[in-house]
């Protein structure tokens, strides 16, 4: 076993995050809106988007744990958790299952756009009603001569009201249970397809979300995805991605909060003493480092499983379920030690609270990662 990391993957992380920091410096107001069409093609030219694809399509060719890094040091070196948020899930959740499971045809099409940043995706499975629960789909595809036609809402798709593409899921099958899904590849300018306005949401600014509807809309069956009846196990694998690799945003999230943090408690004196000679404060410190050390082994564990293959649902639940509330209590955390200042949005840590809420909700909840859990030890 070794816990190093080799001289390529360390100049690999070091190039990223010298690279993200140049190309998009700390700036609240250009944090707090939507991504631009610029902002996505930048990403793209640093290898984030298709970091995990391979490279006769334009991607980066790496595996999950290389990928893994590519994204948290992303996470640390950009402010704008929304804008990372959107490209891994675009990456996650669309690209690689494009790449697994698309015609070759249709990878061909998309999988070079979608690394370039020429293309958005957006990953639309939830729905008003199947939110943790997606065995029960209300969006329905039809079959007809040549494809199908999908008629329902989805609900909170991230990059939904600018994509240009969706990877989604519809009940082929009533009666068929979690055989009755399949999944599509949609383009946004199909007809019959309409994209909702941007959620107001709390956190995540810099990446919209909302409904996109399909009214009657035709989609030919070489944009099934696998085979119909397959979507439950097209879903299971973006989520195995999406679990492992996305959450390593918020180690690199964890690691801009400690970074900022020991900063900030060397330098403010209190009591005639630095804020860091007092032990309730650099205990706390201790708790976040110990947070973010042990969510890294975990997330590199559930990225080792997908790189060989293995029944990674145990580690990536693990993994997530330990990122995702790390990065909320650490997030808890920052704001206590900077104080006031801490809530003022100057400082940035409010939105590192605000950014890390929904990583205990999407990818599945904490209780639903418990549930894996459980499940995984026979329970
Ligand atoms: C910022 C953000 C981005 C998102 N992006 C996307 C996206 O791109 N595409 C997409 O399809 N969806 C997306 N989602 C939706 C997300 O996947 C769902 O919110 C999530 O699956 C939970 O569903 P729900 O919100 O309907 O909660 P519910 O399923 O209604 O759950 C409510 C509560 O009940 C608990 N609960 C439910 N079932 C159980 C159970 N069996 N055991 C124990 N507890 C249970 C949950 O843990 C939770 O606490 C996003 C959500 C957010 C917040």
């Amino acid at each position: 076993m070794d816990f190093g990391w080799n001289t390529e993957q360390q100049a690999r992380y070091a190039e990223v995050l010298a690279g993200v920091r140049a190309a998009f410096p700390q700036d609240r107001e250009r944090d707090e809106q939507p991504f631009t069409r610029e902002d996505w093609l930048g990403l793209g030219k640093l290898g984030v988007l298709g970091a995990s694809v391979p490279e006769r399509f334009g991607g980066g060719g790496l595996g999950a744990l290389d990928t893994a890094r590519v994204i948290e040091a992303v996470g640390e070196g950009c402010s704008s958790t929304g804008l990372v948020f959107a490209a891994a899930a675009h990456q996650f959740a669309c690209a690689r299952p494009i790449l697994e499971f698309a015609e070759p045809a249709v990878q061909e099409r998309l999988l070079p756009g979608l690394c370039s940043g020429a293309l958005i995706a957006g990953n639309a499975m939830t729905e008003a009603d199947a939110g943790s629960d997606v065995s029960r789909l209300a969006v329905t595809a039809t079959p007809v001569e040549g494809g199908y036609v999908l008629d329902g809402t989805k609900s909170f798709v991230s990059n939904g009201p600018v994509a240009d593409v969706y990877v989604t899921y519809a009940t082929t099958d009533a009666k068929a249970a979690h055989l009755g899904l399949t999944g599509f590849v949609v383009d946004r300018d199909a007809p019959g397809v309409s994209a909702g306005p941007p959620f107001e949401k709390t956190g995540l600014l810099g990446c919209p979300a909302g409904t996109v509807s399909f009214d009657d809309c035709f989609v030919p069956a070489s944009q099934v995805l696998g085979a119909p009846g397959l979507g439950s196990t097209v879903f299971q694998t973006s989520m195995a991605w999406e679990r492992a690799c996305l959450f390593a945003l918020y180690l690199g999230v964890q690691q801009r909060l400690l970074d900022a943090c020991t900063h900030h408690v060397r330098r403010r004196r209190q009591f005639q003493r630095r804020l860091s000679e007092f032990q309730a404060v650099s205990h706390r410190l201790a708790e976040m480092k110990l947070r973010l050390e042990s969510g890294r082994l975990l997330l590199y564990r559930a990225c080792w499983e997908l790189d060989r293959d293995g029944d990674g649902a145990l580690w990536a639940a693990l993994s997530k379920l330990a990122v995702s509330e790390g990065v909320l209590e650490s997030a808890m955390d920052a704001v206590r030690l900077f104080g006031a200042r801490g809530y003022l949005r100057e400082e940035g840590i409010e939105a590192a609270l605000r950014d890390a809420v929904p990583g205990t909700l999407f990818s599945g909840t904490s209780d639903i990662q418990r549930e894996i859990i459980a499940r995984e030890l026979g329970l």
